[in-house]
């Protein structure tokens, strides 16, 4: 049994700054680093493999530097690390993404190990979606479970799965047939770091590049020529700019006094 977790490279949001004129990312000198969702999804097929011995893959679709995030999956102990990336692939939307994500799930499914499980992050921090997850789930028949805090059980060969979801204000526990999809929250797990061994090996492992002559995939569903979604402008909002009441330090009362009055001179406050 195979399981695949989907992972991909993001900006560091810290860091990231929008361009006034261009309105697009400025993503020049930013570090990247493993959407923060999928070192989650990573650590729960890692834990999964530690339990049943079963075999981890992960994908990525990024540019030629994603390499490193495949890098850094072979640190923490996948088995195959597969970088999906060709010109064609670039500039996809949600959809493209998830086109080009099953195919390459199809085709370990059929060159490596029956698929069990696909484990994604929730969303990521960039595109902010959400949707890349369930579209593999649609593309690929398999079930879905969103939100994922806990595998409550998890039964390989009886071909179950029971899991538990963080909703609004409450927990739902369900159960379904393998293969699933999962996408996955920060509670799940605390994800591990890689042993110092483990990184000098996977410095000089082999991260598998995938491009579209082998993945065969119609130009029209791929990157930009496949993507129905624009992304027509990227701002941050306008923030007000604050304002400091008293020095901080020498009259508390005065100033809680100062701030109650234009609360209420705004109508912020309840009487
Ligand atoms: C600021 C911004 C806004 C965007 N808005 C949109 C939009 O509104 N609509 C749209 O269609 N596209 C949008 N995009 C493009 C979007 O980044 C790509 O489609 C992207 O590849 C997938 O969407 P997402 O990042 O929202 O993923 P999500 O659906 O949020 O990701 C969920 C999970 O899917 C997996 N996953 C997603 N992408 C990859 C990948 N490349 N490799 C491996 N696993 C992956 C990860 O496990 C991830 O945690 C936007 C991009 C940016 C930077």
């Amino acid at each position: 049994m195979l399981i695949v977790a989907c992972i991909k490279q993001v900006p560091d949001t810290t860091q990231v700054q929008i361009d006034p004129v261009t309105n697009t990312l400025i993503r020049d000198g930013i570090p990247f680093i493993v959407n923060p969702y999928d070192t989650h999804a990573l650590e729960e097929a890692l834990r999964l493999k530690d339990r049943f011995g079963c075999r981890v893959a992960a994908i990525s679709m990024g540019p030629p530097n994603a390499e490193a995030t495949l890098k850094k999956a072979l640190a923490l102990g996948v088995d195959h690390a597969i970088l999906l990336s060709d010109r064609v692939f670039g500039g996809a939307d949600t959809l493209a993404t998830s086109n080009v994500l099953s195919a390459a799930i199809r085709k370990l499914h059929s060159d490596v190990d029956e698929v069990g499980l696909v484990l994604c992050g929730k969303q990521t921090i960039d595109g902010d979606t959400a949707q890349v997850g369930p579209g593999i789930a649609s593309r690929l028949g398999y079930q879905q479970l969103t939100l994922v805090d806990r595998i409550v059980d998890m039964n390989f060969s009886g071909k179950i799965i029971r899991v538990s979801r963080k909703l609004e204000g409450r927990h739902e526990i369900v159960e379904a047939p393998l293969p699933a999809m999962l996408t996955v929250v920060r509670e799940l797990n605390r994800p591990r770091y890689p042993k110092v061994p483990m990184r000098l090996a996977a410095a000089d492992a082999t991260v598998e590049v995938w491009n579209n002559q082998v993945l065969k995939l119609d130009e029209q569903k791929i990157g930009l020529k496949g993507s129905p979604t624009w992304v027509s402008k990227i701002f941050s909002p306008d923030r007000a700019v604050g304002e400091i009441l008293g020095d901080g330090n020498s009259d508390p009362e005065g100033t809680a006094e100062m701030l109650i009055e234009k609360l209420l001179a705004k109508d912020m406050l309840p009487i």
